[in-house]
């Protein structure tokens, strides 16, 4: 029988599925897809270079194995990385079953502007020392970012993330991730010149160095930098010499190898009166979103607050909390902290009255619900359907994919429980429910377009919420 690729590259999972966790085996080996087999050499495709980035640091050998079970010991694997944010470049990288190194093909570019021998200083890299990976609880909401937060603190530069530009609403962790990598870098190598600001402080500094005219010096000072990360870029809006003069460090930073770090509170195809010429760089590494925590996710968060402040809650307060408290981390903390101050304050003891009558502060007043047909409403209007369609037995791609994304709404955003969500879209039963949660989780993992759609949709229903 002649072996084709898929059948080649079916054998490899099933050797892959033995040896791994299912959950990493659906995150890092269910979206890839076989392309060609030539003689021996596999090709496989990758969604991203993040993906690649992963395989090699963590599954070169399982995928070894496979590749040698399958093809013999002169089988190899190439990967073929997807054309991705639009960067118009698609790269071929090789591991072989034989060889242990995989090529890359990253031709590091020489640097224009370093003079030699020029003395270095030491920066002041102001960090915040208590925002560091140990007191980031990670889950489903931070995975992407997180991971690809931990591969730069051990190779600053030497990954694809570069940037790294992290993206997502306010007190999600934009902050105290990009400088979590920060400290790691750091405490692994003091001698890494690390430099975190806000953007805003950037921008004073470069109207400084203006009317200074020092601009020169300016430049060479962030020349220096091994690790610089801007905070909250989307203040860059509408100031075009700042972005000016951050648009020639950047070029600078990233042609040395350098690693840069920006957060958002938006996509960069959202940022407004950003140059085309920066924006399109921001999306050159990896653009990765901090969505918002589940229950669980919370849970573990409070705990995690909760300790820092040697302060224990029953249990039945701490679900209340994060039950009421669901899309800003920020306040869970401020939760913790009006808790401590009024217990201490009126020396009593913390008990569901105190926390109720501090979550109110935090909350609207009326904890409104958005409903299951508003939610079925706005995804309609969203695709340009009609709403009885999304009840429909349409097995149409474009309706299903309403349909899923209404009853994953659904299911975050009312309390209405699988079974009669299932039955409000045309009396399905719960697991068809379950099914569609996991297609659309599933589909944002590997969709960067859906995933913004999403992400959109979701702040409509939140600000249904807001607005009533
Ligand atoms: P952003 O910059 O996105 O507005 P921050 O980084 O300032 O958000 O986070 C707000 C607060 O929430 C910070 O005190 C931070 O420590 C905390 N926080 C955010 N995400 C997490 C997380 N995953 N684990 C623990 N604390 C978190
Ligand atoms: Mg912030």
């Amino acid at each position: 029988m002649v072996k084709d690729h898929i059948l080649v590259w079916n054998n490899c999972l099933n050797v892959i599925r033995k040896s791994i966790d299912s959950k990493l085996f659906k995150t890092w080996f269910e979206p890839i897809t076989p392309v060609q087999l030539a003689k021996d050499a596999l090709t496989i495709q990758v969604p991203n270079s993040f993906f690649y980035e992963m395989l090699e640091e963590h599954y070169v050998d399982i995928l070894k194995k496979a590749i040698k079970s399958e093809l013999g010991s002169n089988g190899s694997l190439e990967y073929q990385i997807k054309v991705e944010n639009h960067k118009k470049i698609t790269h071929n990288n090789t591991v072989s079953a034989t060889k242990t190194s995989v090529q890359g093909d990253d031709i590091k570019m020489i640097n224009p502007f370093v003079i030699p021998g020029i003395k270095k200083v030491k920066v002041d890299a102001q960090l915040n020392p208590s925002y560091t990976f140990n007191a980031f609880v990670n889950g489903e909401c931070n995975r992407f970012p997180l991971s690809a937060g931990l591969a730069i603190a051990k190779k600053p530069g030497g990954t694809s993330f570069n940037p790294l530009m992290i993206y997502g609403d306010v007190g999600l962790g934009k902050t105290h991730l990009s400088q979590a990598i920060g400290n790691a870098v750091v405490s692994n190598d003091s001698k890494h010149q690390v430099l975190y600001l806000t953007t805003e402080k950037f921008t004073s500094q470069v109207i400084q160095a203006i009317k200074n005219n020092s601009i020169d010096d300016f430049m060479h000072f962030y020349q220096m930098i091994d690790v610089l990360i801007i905070d909250d870029i989307q203040f860059l809006s509408n100031r075009p010499k700042t972005q000016e003069i951050f648009f020639n460090i950047f070029n600078h930073l990233h042609q040395s190898g350098k690693q840069i770090i920006l957060t958002s509170d938006r996509s960069p195809k959202d940022l407004t009166d950003v140059d085309e010429r920066l924006i399109s760089r921001f999306k050159w590494g990896l653009v990765a979103d901090l969505k918002t925590p589940d229950f669980e996710t919370r849970l573990r968060i409070l705990d995690k607050k909760l300790e820092k402040e040697e302060m224990t809650l029953p249990t039945e307060i701490k679900e209340y909390i994060c039950t009421h408290i669901r899309n800003n981390i920020r306040e869970i903390e401020g939760v913790v902290i009006s808790l401590v101050a009024q217990s201490t304050l009126n020396r009593t003891e913390i008990d569901m009255k105190l926390a109720k009558s501090i979550i109110k502060q935090f909350v609207s007043p009326v904890d409104k619900e958005v409903s299951v047909d508003n939610i079925k409403i706005l995804v309609a209007k969203h695709f340009n359907i009609p709403v009885d369609e999304l009840q429909s037995k349409t097995r149409l791609r474009d309706i299903v994919v309403a349909r899923q994304l209404s009853m994953y709404l659904a299911k975050n955003y009312t309390n209405s429980s699988l079974k009669s969500i299932g039955a409000s879209f045309g009396g399905r039963d719960h697991s068809t429910v379950l099914h569609s949660l996991k297609m659309v989780r599933d589909l944002m993992d590997t969709d960067q377009t859906f995933k913004d759609k999403v992400n959109y949709l979701v702040k409509k229903v939140q600000s249904t919420l807001v607005n009533g």
